[in-house]
């Protein structure tokens, strides 16, 4: 595997390839979910990029940039053990010269206004700066992206189209705990407890799916709500939300494609999930 911390030295390598690569960007803390788009990747390319960048533009809440895992030792022997091709490690002096404030404004209209997008503002503005950077400096053929982070997947996609870009976004299955906790990086920072506790954010939207038949949103939303306080999780949203747009719907309707998404804090871990319903 060759590690490049320096975009030139990244794209002139790539420039000698006979093919375009496939890449997943990631935040370092590496877990199965991240190696799952690796082999994607690998199935589908004749050779994977993966970057490991924690971007400060993204974080809205600056206790959370200070204390995002760092893990690098054993995320560069996870992506060998995987196969990775080329691991992609620039500072944050290399992907901003300029400094951080220096931000493009993206056009991403609505769903930069909803769930993640009203709860952490800018996030998503400075998410769309580091792929677009990231994008320019490996020029994939194909992204790898998690599900898990579903509205990021719909602000990648309508980022692509806005760069008129060629570039295929995949977006893969969310790979689990045993008790149905979404892997994330910030699953490390959970004592074991409430790694254990945490398992019923899942639970809660599954038991939602289970029932959606023949209750309200509203009842099951209300029952879930409680039941995640009742175990000292704090919901700050959970929506259901047309899969498409995630323009929010106050009912169930069948005739749409539908997800739930919840986003909730254990002590001060912010954690994400969704559902889809149909
Ligand atoms: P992150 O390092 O959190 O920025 O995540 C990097 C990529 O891995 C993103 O595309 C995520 O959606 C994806 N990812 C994170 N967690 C999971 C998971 N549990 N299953 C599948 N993909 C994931």
């Amino acid at each position: 595997m060759y590690i490049f911390k320096k975009t030139s030295e990244l794209q002139q390598y790539v420039k000698t390839l006979t093919s375009k690569p496939g890449f997943v960007p990631t935040m370092g803390a590496l877990h199965q979910g991240h190696i799952s788009l690796i082999h994607q990747s690998k199935q589908e390319n004749d050779l994977t990029v993966c970057s490991v960048f924690i971007n400060p533009t993204q974080f809205n809440d600056p206790k959370d940039f200070d204390k995002y895992p760092i893990t690098l030792a054993a995320d560069i022997e996870k992506l060998l053990n995987a196969g990775t091709d080329i691991l992609f490690l620039p500072s944050v002096e290399e992907m901003y010269p300029d400094g951080i404030q220096a931000q493009t404004n993206y056009p991403l209209g609505f769903i930069d206004t909803v769930l993640e997008g009203k709860f952490r503002p800018g996030h998503f503005q400075g998410v769309c700066t580091i792929v677009h950077k990231l994008l320019d400096a490996v020029t994939p053929a194909n992204l790898y992206m998690g599900e898990k982070d579903f509205q990021q997947c719909m602000v990648i996609k309508k980022l692509l189209s806005i760069l008129d870009s060629k570039i295929a976004l995949h977006t893969c299955a969310t790979l689990r705990e045993s008790n149905g906790l979404a892997m994330s990086s910030r699953n490390e920072r959970l004592l074991a407890e409430d790694r254990l506790r945490a398992g019923a954010i899942f639970e809660n939207l599954m038991m939602i799916k289970s029932i959606m038949k023949v209750q309200s949103f509203q009842s099951l939303q209300e029952k879930a709500l409680h039941a995640l306080i009742d175990k000292q999780i704090a919901p700050e949203y959970l929506l259901l939300c047309e899969a498409d747009t995630l323009v929010e719907l106050p009912d169930f309707d069948f005739e749409k494609k539908m997800a739930l998404l919840i986003a909730a804090k254990i002590g001060n871990v912010r954690l994400i999930d969704n559902l889809r319903l149909n």
